[in-house]
């Protein structure tokens, strides 16, 4: 069965544009033009992942997303404005599984698209093995093992789970106060300089490793684990 997009914008260019676009790729498409008509949508339609714009009429994208959140964990993306930088950050950390800033290329939506769908269908099927292997890389969270090019590199318990949680979900760009609260927790009496210095003792470990992946910094946004390759 076509796995369902739901295209949550108000440009009615941008959104036939993606329709058309999307369904060629044999997705099965349903359109909303404002946040009321989204909520309503995402209950009927059940997609598979959102494509959400943050301006809309009726209600905004951030409402919408909120709304999403309460009831599923369905992937969505979030189509921000260029330069809002504050609003990739804020959609990050409101559970927005990426984001796309426009105008885009209806290629890179697609590349998204796949991206988020693939890693989240990976997270069910992974059966509880907290164990994750890259080109050279394994990450074993079970025995608190990190084993670089074959040898076994010393690695703080922190610096792991941050490594793990990053490459758990690869390619999406997490900010500084996610990883902190998600790796350290909420009550974690620290900031944000605690995750740096983390990545920065990490990449000394994992400097030209391999060619595959990487430790990204995303300017003024946070942190991913770039997977470029197989
Ligand atoms: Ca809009």
């Amino acid at each position: 069965m076509a796995q369902k997009i739901l295209i949550v914008e108000d440009e009615v260019n941008i959104a036939e544009l993606l329709h058309l676009y999307l369904e060629k790729e044999g997705y099965d498409i349903q359109i909303a033009p404002d946040g009321g008509k989204a909520v309503e949508l995402f209950r009927s339609f059940s997609p598979d992942l959102v494509l959400l714009d943050i301006m809309l009429p009726v209600m905004d994208g951030w409402s919408v997303l909120k709304k999403i959140r309460a009831e599923s964990k369905t992937p969505v993306i979030m189509l921000t404005a260029k330069g809002e930088t504050s609003d990739k950050v804020t959609g990050l950390e409101e559970g927005a599984d990426d984001y796309i800033v426009k105008p885009f290329e209806t290629k890179e939506v697609l590349a998204r698209i796949h991206a988020v769908l693939r890693r989240t269908v990976g997270e069910e099927e992974n059966g509880g093995e907290k164990k994750l292997t890259f080109d050279k890389l394994t990450i074993n969270l079970d025995a608190y093992e990190l084993l670089v090019d074959g040898k076994r590199v010393d690695t703080p318990p922190k610096e792991l789970e941050l490594l793990y949680h990053l490459a758990s979900s690869p390619n999406r760009v997490f900010t500084r106060n996610q990883l902190l609260d998600e790796v350290w927790g909420f009550d974690y009496f620290g900031d944000s300089r605690t995750v740096d210095v983390h990545i920065k003792r990490l990449r000394e470990k994992l400097e030209d490793v391999s060619g595959k992946w990487s430790l990204k910094t995303v300017w003024g946004v946070g942190y991913k684990f770039e997977v470029t390759g197989q």
